[in-house]
């Protein structure tokens, strides 16, 4: 049972790993630009496992309860990244696992983050979301939010580092729709990049792309895909034992 797992994964594994490595040649990019955060909220402990020993470091889940209890459960080397909505009161508990936050979406978490941060004498590295597809149902910030709160955000002297954007495309768009939300979250980057170096934050990353549409994402610039269901497909019940 084991080896099936672990043969499925390894496959899948190697498709993703091609798929960003073409990606990544076919815009003139090294494949070193790109990091592969897998995202292991669907699936088992052994399969999250079995992407450990096969090399890889960064993991991502979207609950913060999730997140705490993997990562007492998976080798103290891996690199959590949170990439869901984060409650305030829930900001204590999580806050020493997390390595980078993607879903940086809104004022009340960022002052939250600052009082417990101060509290606890610690940093956090994290992303801003940014909502572009205008979806009631997303987090984020949109474009023109993200512009009135920014002298807030990149604020010196706060104990967040803020290392860039993270975006989604629309669940089930064209290429070309994922192309111009991506296009607009590379732009923004550009845009407020000065102001957050000037500020002192390191502003390198673009986190988007996930399964159905990382090839776009790249393309525009991504430096984080976050990619689940493309490295567990195939595993059913039977093999993930
Ligand atoms: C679940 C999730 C992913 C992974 O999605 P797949 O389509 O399964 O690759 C990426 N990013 C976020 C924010 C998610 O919630």
């Amino acid at each position: 049972m084991k080896a099936t797992l672990e043969s499925i994964i390894e496959l899948n594994l190697a498709q993703v790993r091609r798929r960003i490595a073409d990606a990544a040649r076919r815009s003139g990019r090294d494949e070193a630009s790109v990091t592969l955060v897998a995202v292991t909220k669907y699936t088992s402990l052994n399969a999250a496992r079995a992407l450990y020993d096969m090399g890889l470091r960064d993991f991502g889940e979207s609950r913060p309860q999730a997140i705490v209890e993997r990562a007492a459960q998976l080798p103290p080397d891996i690199r959590w990244h949170l990439i869901g909505h984060w409650q305030t009161n829930k900001v204590r508990r999580t806050l020493p696992v997390v390595r980078l936050l993607h879903s940086l979406d809104r004022i009340d978490l960022l002052e939250a983050l600052e009082k417990e941060l101060h509290r606890s004498q610690g940093m956090l590295e994290a992303l801003i979301e940014v909502n572009l597809t205008g979806e009631a149902q997303k987090h984020g910030f949109s474009a023109e939010a993200l512009r009135g709160h920014w002298s807030r955000i990149i604020a010196k002297d706060s104990p967040l580092s803020i290392r860039g954007l993270m975006a989604m495309g629309r669940f089930d768009a064209s290429e070309d729709e994922w192309r111009a939300t991506f296009s607009q979250a590379r732009r923004l980057r550009d845009e407020l990049a000065e102001s957050a170096t000037q500020a002192g934050h390191r502003f390198d990353h673009l986190s988007m792309g996930m399964s159905a549409d990382l090839e776009t994402a790249i393309a525009e610039g991504s430096t984080l895909v976050r990619v689940g269901s493309a490295l567990f497909e195939g595993l059913d019940d039977a093999a993930d034992s």
